[in-house]
């Protein structure tokens, strides 16, 4: 049976214009609640954060600057107020923390800067907010709560004295990020009045933070990627043999054994933990330039670091067409080859953690001023770099410089400590860089430290010895 169709009346045609009227209000409307909590939600932080964005002097007008902590409660930076409503940003432990909190006048930097959207966002009670907005108050900014663990933070600023160089020290199983020293430091109290001083300074370059900027040669702490590449292209490479006599001789040119010392007969695990220039000089010769780019890449070198702070990249390059120098150069971590101090540590961290990269981090979460939690930054993995085996074995090569190698200080410590230490040569000068990175303990890691000694390698353990001072105190506890 047809049914009927119901005659259009004027008024069922308005009733639909009307009804089609107010659903494309009511959908602009779904589009601009659903743009504002996209806003809110996703990219308020990033224009907040962003320093051309002049709105952030307008956040400061009704929030009081919140706080930066370590882990363990302690404040980094805090603003007074006096009762003039005077604002000053204080640092209580002066030169300590410099780089890593960094600064909030004359621009932003460090956790100023990464932690600048929650600490000028208040999440105070409403009822205090909304006084306070009535009355012509500030609120108070929510407090930025760190990895950073005070007593490891103080013990790596000790142990690099009067030293210029950085630390980073991090839990190769969470990224949390522990400890970040860099010197030469300042003070970032007296900043304002020190700033035409420390910027025409350009040979200290104090500002800089060297644990995540500075790029340095990684001399032999490299020989961890250029003995992980053997491996790969070489399955017999426990069969490797080498006899070492201080120098090493391929056609006209010459690499040298530390101080020219003769290693003598020295296989694969000895060449590593003895660090014998010549072995590796010439395991270099026998590698695939391609694969050896490709496993560095995959290692990070040439790339952003996985981290969302400032930070430099490190840089390698190993043609084909490399010459036999620039081969063996390459081979012990001299040559074009430059790495940051986080790098290092994030190169150890994989090896520690079977293999798998956890996001280094430094804000663990952000609570109110009343200490109560609002936002938690979970860890995260940024993935599986080399195998399992791959990082077993590069532990037992590790564990070797200690046991029987170049890290020996470090087998007095009862907590089974795996690393590598470098000398890196940076001028024709007799002043190289001491390096090391490495993990304790070295059957089931809980932090890695990466050290750089600037021109403090003469005997070749300053940098370890640094790293001692840190192990000891956490293993201390
Ligand atoms: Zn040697």
């Amino acid at each position: 049976m047809n049914r009927k169709q119901k005659p259009k009346t004027k008024k069922s045609i308005e009733e639909k214009g009307i009804v089609r009227v107010t659903y494309i209000f009511l959908g602009l409307f779904v589009c601009l609640i659903g743009y504002i909590v996209y806003f809110m939600v996703c990219k308020s932080e990033d224009t907040i954060n962003n320093s051309y964005n002049k709105r952030l002097d307008s956040f400061a007008d009704y929030v009081v600057r919140g706080d930066i902590k370590t882990s363990d409660g302690k404040v980094l930076a805090h603003t007074e107020v006096d009762n003039s409503g005077n604002e000053t940003r204080v640092y209580p432990y002066d030169n300590v923390y410099a780089h890593v909190v960094g600064y909030a006048s004359k621009g932003k930097t460090g956790l100023e800067l990464q932690g600048n959207f929650y600490m000028l966002n208040s999440n105070d009670n409403i009822f205090v907010q909304t006084y306070n907005d009535i009355t012509g108050q500030k609120s108070q900014g929510d407090n930025v709560v760190t990895t950073l663990d005070s007593t490891l933070q103080q013990v790596a600023y000790d142990a690099l004295g009067s030293n210029n160089g950085a630390v980073v020290v991090m839990e190769p199983d969470t990224g949390k990020i522990l400890a970040m020293v860099s010197k030469p430091d300042y003070n970032p109290n007296t900043l304002a009045s020190d700033w035409d001083a420390i910027i025409s300074d350009t040979t200290n370059s104090c500002l800089v933070n060297r644990a995540t900027q500075g790029l340095y040669p990684p001399g032999s702490t490299f020989k961890i990627l250029t003995a992980l590449e053997y491996m790969r292209e070489h399955p017999d490479y426990a069969n490797f043999t080498y006899d070492c006599d201080g120098t090493l001789f391929i056609d006209e040119y010459k690499i040298d054994c530390y101080n020219g010392n003769a290693h003598g007969s020295v296989d694969f695990a000895t060449a590593f933990a003895k660090s014998c220039n010549g072995a590796f000089a010439t395991m270099g010769t026998m590698l695939n330039a391609g694969s050896f780019n490709k496993l560095c890449s995959d290692m990070l070198f040439n790339v952003d670091l996985p981290v969302s702070f400032e930070h430099n990249k490190s840089s390698f390059s190993f043609n084909n067409g490399a010459g036999t120098f620039e081969t063996m150069q390459t081979a012990i971590g001299q040559g074009k080859t430059q790495i940051t101090p986080l790098h290092n540590a994030i190169i150890a961290s994989i090896i520690a953690n079977d293999g798998v990269l956890m996001k280094p981090y430094l804000i663990d979460h952000i609570e109110n001023c009343n200490g109560v939690n609002v936002k938690t930054f979970k860890q995260s993995e940024y993935g599986k770099i080399i195998s399992e085996n791959e990082a077993n074995e590069l532990t037992t090569l590790m564990r070797g410089v200690v046991t029987e190698g170049t890290g020996q200080i470090l087998s007095y410590g009862d907590y089974e400590a795996a690393g590598k230490t470098g000398t890196a040569q940076y001028d024709s000068s007799e002043n190289d860089h001491s390096l090391f990175t490495g993990f304790a303990p070295a059957s089931d890691p809980k932090i890695v430290v990466s050290v750089v000694v600037e021109g403090e390698g003469s005997d070749g353990t300053k940098g370890v010895a640094v790293a001692k001072a840190i192990f000891d105190a956490y293993f201390s506890r």
